[in-house]
């Protein structure tokens, strides 16, 4: 490109430049008040001093004309400042300036060469004077758009340049000479200007485009920090933000109901472990995507980990159609998964909260419904469980039995009853199950499960596990010889090293032979950590105590735990003996563990046997030792005494060694 056509291009207008002529615009539309007021200043300087010799049309009309049009122009680019004028718009704004300062040139010209005609000579240097002022205001006034700049300059200096050199007068071809100077300098000072102008233009457009990306980036960043990635549903952080959102809108709306639901799915870890995780990956896909199709408008669906997910419902006034929605997704989850690998059944526990009524933060809300959803575990299999009132009161009912668990002296508030177990080929007790009582000085007598699972959950279990071990050894120490002692464990127990190690220092101090002491665990306490738990009934079984599995047929009735632990005994849970008397299919079942013991060489006993009939139902399929009220209920260490004083004596060739199969 020649230096001329660089020249052109750069006093010119690009249409290519939007943000460039858009600047150029807003710069020169800001300037226009002031010009408007330089040049009715200058003009009505100019020509008063001559309102006496000349013309109307001199001193009135051109000016006029040059006011009103320069007004008009000015106007209407300080209009279009206030407006949000197009790219088009504001090149037609800028092209406009340039007839503008053309139109304004040549009347300034033209008023000149009349004023300096009329006037008298020593007048005549006031009109050069005030004709050079008003064209270095122009030219500063139009340094945005070189071009006009340009333009007036020549318009004004080159036809005054000759005039004045013209009039062969020293001092007005000195004017004329310095004239032409100045106004070189002011352009190029002008061009120098315009030129960092345009620079600084240029990188505030970079900046902005930065700032652009970095919002999109942000942007970016905060849909990922709140997506769950694998199945595109919201995670965690954004239920949580959601729920934030629309508890604080409701409070302001005063009538608004939310409902939380959560949703467990049960048997989700075994297909992980038994497919692998892109199976598992794959399921909850499916999952997530079998939810989406039974959720309406107005729920939103979460992921919130693993195999949970959140619900959040804002239109569902009936609760009736909340627990629908709940029995629906038990259903859908019930039907089988067709993966890759495999077809899979799984199922789903699902627990709702209804906000305010039942909690009124997010905190709260997830909280309860939680509980709701493990209240469905434990109570109501497959169905869906919204927290109420009566959930309320359990959970404080559980906060003062922690509470109590803190700060009661265990040891003299925990006691032990005895229900003997009887052999009843032998006619007599070969056996008593030891079990916790708790009389609270506040609380009064609390049931075992529940202060059991309260310690559980707290993790102190460990601490009344020994407690209530070392009473029932002292009161079995008294017993007469061959008789056991079974004592229940907790899952926590066995995964306490520290509690196993107290349990064999209790039996190592103990007087009770450890050969009578069994152990009884459930499948669920082994299942949580097989391994850890074998591993803590081993150690147990060294110090010669043994094991049994308790509450067998409720749990998994995995035949492989059976064989992998080190058990000798099975306890037939109590659910089937209510049955047995009439159910011939709940018989055969109860026959089937007991042909199993006998076949494995371990000791069964049967529980909760309330009645005589359950008794001769119970003999007839061959089982031998039973426990229940229909023998005796629990009783205190000197009950038992008592129970066993009154026993029938039998010969001692008869005594058995407290542990038969
Ligand atoms: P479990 O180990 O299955 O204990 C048997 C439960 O059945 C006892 O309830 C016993 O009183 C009750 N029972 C016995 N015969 C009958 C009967 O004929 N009919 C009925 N309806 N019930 C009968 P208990 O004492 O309330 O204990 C409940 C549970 O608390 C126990 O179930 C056990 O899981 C837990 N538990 C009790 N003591 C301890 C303990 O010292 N440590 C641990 N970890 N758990 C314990
Ligand atoms: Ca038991
Ligand atoms: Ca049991």
């Amino acid at each position: 490109m020649s230096y001329i056509s660089r020249l052109i291009s750069f006093v010119g207008i690009d249409e290519n430049q939007a943000e460039l002529n858009r600047e150029r615009f807003n710069e020169h539309a800001k300037q226009i008040p002031l010009m408007c007021a330089m040049l009715i200043i200058n003009l009505v300087c100019m020509v008063y001093p001559h309102w006496q010799q000349a013309p109307a049309l001199v001193i009135i009309v051109l000016p006029a004309i040059l006011i009103a049009l320069v007004s008009f122009r000015s106007y209407r680019i300080y209009r279009d400042l206030s407006r949000n004028i197009s790219d088009a718009e504001v090149i037609k704004a800028l092209r406009g300036t340039r007839y503008m300062f053309s139109m304004l040139g040549i009347i300034v010209i033209l008023l000149s060469y009349a004023l300096l005609y009329y006037a008298k000579p020593d007048m005549q240097i006031q009109v050069v004077y005030f004709l050079y002022m008003t064209l270095i205001g122009c030219i500063f006034f139009s340094m945005y758009i070189l071009q006009s700049a340009v333009l007036i300059t020549f318009i004004i200096m080159v036809p005054s340049f000759i005039f004045l050199v013209f009039l062969e007068d020293t001092i007005f071809s000195a004017l004329a000479i310095n004239g032409l100077l100045v106004s070189i300098v002011i352009i190029s000072l002008v061009f120098t200007q315009y030129k960092r102008f345009k620079g600084l233009v240029k990188q505030k457009a970079v900046l902005l485009r930065q700032g652009e990306r970095l919002r999109q980036l942000n942007d970016e960043n905060k849909h990922l920090a709140n997506i769950d990635t694998l199945t595109s549903l919201p995670n965690r952080r954004r239920f949580f933000t959601q729920l934030d959102e629309l508890i604080l809108r409701a409070e302001q709306h005063k009538n608004n109901k939310i409902i939380v639901g959560l949703i467990d799915l049960d048997g989700f870890k075994r297909v992980n472990d038994i497919f692998g995780h892109p199976t598992g990956d794959d399921l909850l896909i499916r999952t997530s995507q079998r939810l989406q199709d039974i959720l309406g408008p107005g729920i939103s669906l979460s992921r919130l980990g693993g195999d949970e997910f959140g619900l959040v419902m804002t239109q569902q006034d009936d609760i009736n159609n909340v627990l629908e929605i709940g029995e629906k997704i038990c259903d859908a989850m019930r039907t089988p998964f067709h993966l890759r690998d495999g077809t899979v059944q799984i199922a789903a526990t699902v627990g709702f909260v209804e906000y305010p009524t039942m909690a009124d933060n997010s905190k709260l809300l997830f909280e309860r419904a939680d509980y709701a959803l493990c209240y469905s575990k434990q109570n109501s299999k497959g169905e869906p469980v919204l927290f109420s009132i009566e959930h309320e009161q359990i959970i404080r009912e559980i906060a003062r039995i922690e509470q109590q668990l803190n700060e009661a002296d265990l040891d003299q508030e925990l006691s032990i009853m005895f229900q003997p177990v009887v052999d009843i080929y032998e006619q007599r007790t070969s056996g008593f199950e030891a079990l916790a009582r708790w009389n609270n000085s506040v609380l009064g007598q609390v049931r075992p499960d529940i202060f059991i699972r309260s310690a559980e959950q707290m993790g102190t279990i460990g601490k009344l596990t020994t407690i209530l071990l070392k009473k029932a050894l002292d009161a079995a120490s008294e017993w007469p010889e061959g008789l056991y002692m079974s004592f229940n464990l907790s899952t926590y127990d066995l995964a306490s090293s520290q509690t196993i190690l107290n349990i064999i220092n209790i039996i190592e101090k103990s007087d009770f032979p450890s050969r009578n002491i069994v152990f009884e665990v459930t499948e669920t306490a082994v299942m949580d950590d097989f391994e850890k738990a074998n591993e803590a009934l081993n150690l147990l079984k060294l110090q010669g105590a043994k094991i049994a599995l308790d509450d067998f047929g409720t749990g998994y009735s995995s035949l492989s735990y059976v064989q992998r632990l080190p058990l000798e005994g099975l306890k037939i849970d109590r659910s089937f003996i209510n049955e047995i008397a009439n159910d011939e299919n709940t018989k055969k079942i109860v026959q089937t563990i007991v042909t199993l013991c006998k076949n494995l060489h371990l000791r069964c006993v049967v529980e909760g046997v309330e009645t005589k009939a359950q008794l001769v139902a119970l003999e007839k399929v061959g089982c031998r030792h039973i426990q229940g009220f229909y023998f005796s209920k629990p009783l205190t260490p000197s009950k038992a005494l008592e129970y066993l004083a009154q026993e029938i004596t039998i010969p001692p060739e008869a005594m058995h060694a407290g542990w038969k199969n």
